[in-house]
């Protein structure tokens, strides 16, 4: 199997450059938004700052599930702010944004998980005339709250599988493998015109036959866009890092990835699932309602 267990290979490390974020952060900070850059601290925070893109988390900063892979925090949170997607859209503005990548904690607390609160930033971000792209948790699979988001037409609704079936009990103890993927698949059967994606993070134990499995799976379920990054533990009481995945083993990944037929596949150490979404949403047909007309 091509991966390393030594000490953190030279490919997975990474610096973090924040000299050009100042302006990024002032304008996030002062709108009051959430970014899951910062919640999850990710490792490409100062390239994307510096470039001006970030990633907004939306239903506050508290989570209602405790994945064993995730900085974000456990707890009771408070109501959905129904000032919320006004400020994410007043940030996205002012960073002079495109292409909008929104994602939330999990909120399993709320009847519709959290659904009419996307509908708002949906309809706020295209009301400016931004395209957007959402990723969702797996509104534990109601398929009305499913059903509700997507009608509010993201261009692209992006759901993480995160990991292969068999790790889902120590990894994800509070989702489903397949609630996940039927979350994609429904999508993709109700509402065809929307592009859907999906990421995993490597190196938690997973077998590569494993992850060709779950790629499968995804294209069964119509998913046009995959991601594949490797996983870094955000502390030590986090799921550890069990490989360190080489940029070959990556290559081998993407090549079977696009051999399946995915319409766009990022695999390489540091991708995460909102990393460059605006330049793949530009390769793919960047306008709002494009994503019909491509396929
Ligand atoms: S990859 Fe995504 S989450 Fe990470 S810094 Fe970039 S936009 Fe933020």
């Amino acid at each position: 199997m091509s991966v390393t267990t030594d000490r953190k290979p030279r490919w997975a490390k990474r610096r973090l450059e924040l000299g050009r974020t100042a302006a990024v952060h002032r304008i996030l900070h002062s709108t009051g938004v959430h970014t899951v850059c910062e919640e999850a601290r990710c490792p490409n925070l100062g390239e994307c700052w510096g470039r001006k893109t970030a990633t907004f988390m939306v239903l506050g900063d508290t989570c209602t599930r405790g994945c064993a892979f995730c900085a974000v925090a456990t707890g009771t949170p408070a109501p959905p702010d129904p000032e919320e997607p006004a400020r994410v859209a007043a940030a996205a503005a002012r960073l002079g944004l495109r292409h909008v990548v929104v994602t939330s904690v999990d909120r399993d607390d709320l009847d519709d998980g959290g659904a009419g609160h996307f509908v708002l930033v949906v309809e706020r971000l295209h009301g400016q005339g931004q395209t957007v792209e959402l990723l969702t948790p797996d509104f534990q699979g109601d398929g009305g709250a499913i059903d509700r988001v997507a009608a509010a037409g993201p261009e692209i609704f992006g759901h993480n599988v995160e990991t292969v079936e068999r790790l889902y009990p120590s990894m994800r103890p509070q989702a489903d493998y397949d609630q996940s993927l039927a979350v994609l698949a429904r999508v993709k059967q109700r509402f065809p015109r929307l592009l859907t994606k999906s990421g995993l993070m490597l190196g938690v134990g997973e077998r590569p036959e494993e992850v060709v499995e779950v790629l499968r799976d995804l294209r069964a379920a119509g998913c046009d866009i995959v991601t594949l990054g490797q996983y870094l533990a955000p502390s030590s009481h986090h799921h550890p890092v069990e490989a360190y995945i080489t940029p070959d083993q990556f290559d081998a990944y993407r090549a079977a990835a696009e051999e399946m037929g995915f319409l766009s596949v990022a695999a390489a150490p540091f991708v995460r699932s909102s990393y460059n979404a605006d330049r793949v949403w530009e390769r793919l047909g960047a306008s709002p309602g494009a994503s019909g007309e491509r396929r």
